[in-house]
C-alpha cells in the first residue's frame, strides 16, 4: 500500500514499486539476487552455510539475517478454521476484498489504528474490537481513528469466536469486560475479521546458533549489527522491537553491510 513515511518520496510510494526500485538499484551494484526458504544453517565454524528449500547449501564468509517478523494470532480454533476465508493479518493485502462490507479489526497499537482507517476507505463498518479502556497507538493514529464515523471502537472486548459457513466468516462473538460484575456478550456481524495484534520475529532457524532476546529478536552488539557468532549479522525487523519502520529496517540494513564487508575485509587480510 502507500508509504509515505520514506523519506526520497515526497508523494508517497507505493510498498511494490519501493521494492522493484531498491531491487534495480541493489542489481546496478552487482547484487545476484535468487529465491528461496532458509530451512537451516550451520553457523559452528567458517564458512557459514544456508540450507535453502531443504536441499541447496550455500556457503558465505558472511550472512546478514533479515528475516523480519510475522503477523501474530490470537489462538482461536475458529481463527484457524476460517484463515484465508475472512480471517486476515494483513489489511492491506485483503481488504479490496471486503469493499462494501462489514469488518473488525482487532488490537489498539498503531498497526490496528492505520489498518482501521484504511479498511474504512473501502467497508461499509469497521469494528476496532480493543481490549483495554484506552487506545496504545500514537496520538496522531487515535485522531484518526475517532475522526473517522464508519470506525466504532468496542473498548474492553475480547474475541471468543468468530461464526460463519462454507462460503466465511458471518460474524464474531465478543465478551465485554470479561470477569467484571459488568460482564456481557455481544454478537457482531462481519465478513472480514482483521489481527493487528503485533508481530513474532522469524527467528526460529537461527535459535540453535543465534542469541535472541525473551520475545525471539535477534541480539545484536551495542550500535552494530553483529550477533554473536562472527560473520552472522541481523538487519530489520528481525533485531528491532522498537522502531518496525521500513526507514529505520532499511538503516540497520545499510550497518549490517557496513559490518559484513568489513568482517569480510579483516578475514581476507
Ligand atoms: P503493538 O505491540 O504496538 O500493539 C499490539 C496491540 O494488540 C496492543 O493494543 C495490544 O493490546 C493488542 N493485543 C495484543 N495481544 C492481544 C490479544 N491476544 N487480544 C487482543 N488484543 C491484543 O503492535 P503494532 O503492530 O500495532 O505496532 C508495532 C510497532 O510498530 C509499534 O512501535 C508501532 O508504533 C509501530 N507502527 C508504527 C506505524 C506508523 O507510525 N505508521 C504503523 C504501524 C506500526 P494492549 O495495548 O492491551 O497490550
Amino acid at each position: 500500500t502507500e508509504v509515505e513515511n520514506f523519506p526520497g518520496y515526497p508523494e508517497g510510494v507505493t510498498g511494490p514499486v519501493m521494492m522493484e526500485d531498491m531491487r534495480k538499484q541493489a542489481e546496478r551494484f552487482g547484487t545476484d539476487i535468487r529465491f528461496g526458504i532458509a530451512t537451516d544453517v550451520d553457523f559452528s565454524g567458517h564458512p557459514h552455510k544456508v540450507t535453502i528449500d531443504g536441499e541447496k547449501v550455500i556457503e558465505a564468509d558472511a550472512v546478514i539475517i533479515a528475516t523480519g517478523a510475522t503477523a501474530k494470532y490470537l489462538g482461536l480454533p475458529s481463527e484457524e478454521a476460517f484463515r484465508g476465508a475472512g480471517v486476515s493479518a494483513c489489511a492491506t493485502c485483503d481488504g479490496f476484498f471486503y469493499r462494501g462490507k462489514d469488518v473488525a479489526v482487532v488490537g489498539g497499537g498503531d498497526t490496528a489504528c492505520e489498518e482501521a482507517t484504511y479498511l474504512a476507505g473501502l467497508c461499509r463498518k469497521v469494528y476496532l474490537i480493543v481490549r483495554k479502556n484506552y487506545l496504545r497507538a500514537s496520538k496522531a493514529m487515535q485522531e484518526r481513528v475517532f475522526r473517522t464515523e464508519n470506525i466504532e471502537v468496542l473498548f474492553e472486548h475480547n474475541t471468543l469466536e468468530l461464526f460463519g459457513s462454507d462460503m466465511g466468516v458471518e460474524g464474531a462473538r465478543l465478551v465485554y469486560k470479561k470477569g467484571t460484575p459488568e460482564e456481557a456478550t455481544k454478537e457482531i456481524k462481519i465478513d472480514g475479521f482483521f489481527l493487528a495484534i503485533g508481530h513474532t520475529p522469524n527467528t526460529e532457524v537461527f535459535k540453535k546458533y543465534i542469541e535472541v532476546d525473551e520475545q525471539g529478536y535477534i541480539i545484536t552488539e551495542g550500535k552494530s549489527c553483529k550477533t554473536n557468532v562472527p560473520g552472522v549479522f541481523a538487519a530489520g525487523d528481525v533485531m528491532d522491537p522498537i522502531y518496525r519502520q521500513g526507514i529505520a529496517a532499511a538503516g540497520t540494513g545499510c550497518r549490517a553491510a557496513i559490518d559484513a564487508e568489513r568482517y569480510i575485509g579483516e578475514l581476507h587480510a
